[in-house]
Parts: structure tokens; C-alpha cells; sequence
């Protein structure tokens, strides 16, 4: 049996709404066919999956020769940039967001990016209107994920109790953000493996189109 629909739903926003991985691992392989080390987005995401630029510069540079000075930090201004003017949905997740509000639950966004940053990113989602004043980047708390505030703040902010609210995550912080506020939490496995979502307490699944009946809302 499914359990009653939450009183809200929180999102966090990228990998679940905002398909960011695709756009960096695009830049990046860019980049790096320029610097002499032809690459596709796909080989970029394989290469460096879950690494941080930083660590990616010592393997870079054993490929290609030493770097151009700056090179990480302009890189990481381009994706900045890139991702405020045009935002990659995760494919359903905004027919997904519009549904669970359209059945009249309260949806709010948490995430560990900047404020302007998500504002943009909302925006370009055509998300702002319907997640409204309930957007909560991680400078609007004391402590970022995987402290449980944001969610906490976003709970509140839809007027539910934690207990009666879904977290939709796709990262093991994340995940550990959303169980540690005491909020039941769905596993967007995409970039993460599903047993490893599950590992810290989330019920995976891997089809944004499912997500309204996992919320126990008709399909
Ligand atoms: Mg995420």
C-alpha cells in the first residue's frame, strides 16, 4: 500500500531538476578538445565523474602539458555564467514539479548553490512562479547540506511538519540532508547508484515521470 500524499514536496534542485552534469561535462570536453585532448561529454563524465576541478587539474595536465594560469578558475566562471543563461531540465522533472503542484501540495526548492545562482537557475527552469517565495539556497541558513536546515526551513516555509513532507535528492549529502531534517526521502539515481542512495536512507528510484504516483498522487 502507497502511503497518503505528502503535505509537501522539496526539491533539491541540481541533478533533479537542473540537469547541470550534462552542461559541465559538455564545457569541459569542449575545453579540453581545444587543449589537445579530444574528448566528448560523455568521456568527460566518465573521466571525472565525481571529482572536483581542482582534482581534475593534476590529470589534465599529465595529459596535455601544464595548464594556461587561471585555467580552473575560468573554467569554473564559464560554467557559472553558462548556467545562469540557459538551465537544462532533468527530463519530466518540470511536468513533474507543475503536477505535484497543480494536485494543490505545497513544493519548495533547497539547494547548496547561491542565491543568485538558483534564482537564475528557477527562472530558466520556468520554475519560479510556482515554487514562489519558497526557494532556499544555502545562504539563507546557518549550516549547508548535509546539515539538515535547508530542508527544515523549506518545510516550514510550506507550513508541513518535516515528518509529512518528501525530499526529492540525487546525492548522498543531499539524501543525508533530507533524512537528518526527519523527512521521508526519494533517491533520484541518476548520478549516484541507487544501493548507495538507498545505503543512507533513501527510497531510490530513477524515472522523474514516476514521481507523482511514488507521491501517491493518480497518474
Ligand atoms: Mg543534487
Amino acid at each position: 500500500m502507497s502511503p497518503p500524499p505528502p503535505r509537501a514536496v522539496l526539491f533539491d534542485c541540481d541533478g533533479v531538476l537542473a540537469d547541470s552534469e550534462m552542461m559541465v561535462n559538455a564545457l569541459v570536453a569542449e575545453q579540453l578538445t581545444e587543449l589537445g585532448w579530444p574528448m566528448s561529454a560523455a568521456e568527460s563524465r566518465h573521466t571525472f565523474l565525481g571529482m572536483a576541478l581542482p582534482d581534475m587539474v593534476p590529470r589534465i595536465e599529465a595529459r596535455v602539458g601544464p595548464l594556461p594560469p587561471g585555467w580552473a578558475e575560468e573554467i569554473s566562471a564559464l560554467i557559472a555564467h553558462e548556467m545562469t543563461r540557459r538551465t537544462p531540465a532533468v527530463p519530466g522533472a518540470t511536468e513533474a514539479v507543475h503536477a505535484i503542484a497543480a494536485a494543490g501540495i505545497p513544493v519548495s526548492v533547497a539547494s547548496n548553490s547561491g542565491r543568485v545562482e538558483l534564482a537564475a537557475k528557477m527562472r530558466s527552469l520556468g520554475l519560479a512562479t510556482v515554487f514562489a517565495e519558497r526557494v532556499f539556497s544555502f545562504e539563507d541558513v546557518d549550516r549547508p547540506k548535509p546539515w539538515p536546515d535547508i530542508y527544515l526551513a523549506a518545510a516550514a516555509a510550506c507550513g508541513a511538519a518535516p515528518a509529512d513532507c518528501v525530499v526529492v535528492e540525487d546525492s548522498v549529502p543531499g539524501v543525508r540532508a533530507g533524512r537528518a531534517a526527519g523527512c521521508r526521502v526519494l533517491g533520484f539515481a541518476r548520478e549516484t547508484p541507487a544501493g548507495v542512495l538507498a545505503a543512507h536512507g533513501a527510497e531510490p528510484f530513477d524515472d522523474m515521470a514516476a514521481l507523482p504516483g511514488l507521491l501517491g498522487l493518480p497518474g
